[in-house]
Order: structure tokens, then sequence, then C-alpha cells
């Protein structure tokens, strides 16, 4: 069975977005995964199709209704269905790329997109939404998010990416930032390829990439080293 995403949004046109280009869009094409964009309007009831209301206690903005995205997530989503279900949100749990693997291991996830103040509370809890943030930083919608967190799964999935094993040993993947990369010019503005890497020697090389590595971490995110094996 392929990664199948479903995301529930007020703007299915933002989709599938840039994940139409370049190697997910190709593994798109080629069915190594796939998506569904669903307009969350389409299970409004009433004849203005309203998604929305006024904050309960008051207050700027507008919330979105519990029944109408209730009914939007029951439409893609049954009991069988073992798919994550996704609420876009900065008040989520900081996304990581471990939490990544675990979802692009899974048969796909169904992704709920926010928008104005964010979704009524008891919707989240009837039907078990986790709350992923993609950073400390406010969006005005989901969407970009969503894009966000499945060009992170659809990377990693098989067949994806060209070349399996450069997936491997980028930031995160071993809990440290990735050494500096180098391509020709040999010389660059009067500034060198450090000479460890063109001497062939891979012992060296690898010791030279470890030890960047950590030396990167310690000073731009030392809270990453206790997690480093
Ligand atoms: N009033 C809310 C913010 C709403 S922003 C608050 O203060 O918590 C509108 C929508 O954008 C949210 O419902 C969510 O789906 C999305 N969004 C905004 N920032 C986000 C972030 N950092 N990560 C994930 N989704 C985000």
């Amino acid at each position: 069975m392929t990664f199948k995403a479903t995301v529930l949004t007020l703007y299915p046109d933002m989709f599938p977005g840039h994940l139409g280009q370049s190697l997910a869009g190709k593994a798109l094409e080629r069915g190594q995964w796939s998506m569904e964009a669903v307009q969350i309007r389409d299970f409004a009831t009433d004849k203005h199709r309203t998604v929305d209301d006024t904050p309960a206690g008051g207050g700027a903005g507008m919330v979105l209704k519990p029944d109408v995205l209730a009914r939007a997530i029951d439409s893609v989503s049954l009991d069988g269905d073992t798919r994550p279900r996704l609420l876009m949100s900065p008040r989520g749990r900081p996304l990581t790329q471990e939490r990544v693997r675990e979802i692009a291991a899974g048969d796909g996830a169904v992704i709920v997109c926010g928008r104005f103040e964010g979704v009524d509370q008891r919707v989240i809890e009837a039907r078990n939404l986790e709350e992923v943030s993609i950073g400390d930083y406010i969006l005005s919608g989901g969407e970009p998010a969503a894009l966000t967190l499945l060009d992170a799964v659809v990377r990693i999935l098989p067949g994806v990416m060209g070349n399996d094993l450069s997936g491997v040993h980028e930031s995160f993947e071993d809990g440290l930032l990735e050494h500096p990369h180098y391509t020709r010019p040999q010389v660059f503005e009067g500034r060198e390829i450090p000479a460890v890497l063109t001497s062939g020697n891979h012992g060296a090389i690898d010791t030279w990439r470890r030890e960047q590595a950590l030396e990167l971490t310690r000073e731009r995110r030392p809270d990453l080293l206790p997690k480093a094996p």
C-alpha cells in the first residue's frame, strides 16, 4: 500500500502545490504516493455554507465550527483507517525528523489545516487530532505547514529520492547538524576546498565531517547534543 495523504482545507487549490514539482511531483505521477485535498466548506449545511463563527467568551477573529469539521473528517477517515489524524497548530508538539520517519513508515496521514483563530477544542478531542507545529511563529493558515510536513515525509518514502542513501546523512538523522559541503571550483574568490576533502583518504574525510558536524552543533544547536548517539 502506498502512502496516502488526505488534506482537509478551505483552500484545496493550494495542493499539491510545490509537491507537484521535482522529485515529489515525479513520484506523485508514478503513483509512489498519492494525495487528495478535501474542501471543508462542502460539509457546511446552511445556505451560506458557513464554516466559522465568533469565539465563545468574546474576542477577536473567528473559530472553525466543530460540527462542519467533524463531518469533513468522518467523510475521509472511518474507524478502520490506520492513518494518524494531524491538526497543524502552533500549539502542537514541534515536528521532528523522528516523527516524520514514523509518519512515513505508516499508510499515510489525514491532515487538518486550521484558519482564522483556530478550531473548536471539542473536535480536537472528539476526533483525536494530534496537534503538530512546524515552529514557534504564527502562519495565517495550516496549508503551508501541511505542505512542509508532507515535503519532509514524501522525500524519505522508498524510491522517491533518486539516491536512497543520500537521505541517511542529513542534519538530524544522526542527531547532529550536517557538516559543510563543497564542490568545484577548487578555488572560489580565494577560498579553497579544505584539503582533506580532496585527499582521497576516506577515513580522514569521515573523521573531519564528524568533527565539523559536532562543532557546528555545539555552536548553533547545543540543545541537540544530549540526544546525539
Ligand atoms: N490563534 C492561534 C493561531 C491561529 S493561526 C494561536 O494563537 O495559537 C491559523 C492557523 O494556521 C492555525 O489554526 C494552524 O492551522 C495554522 N498555523 C499557524 N501557525 C502554525 C505553526 N507554527 N505550525 C503549524 N500550523 C500553524
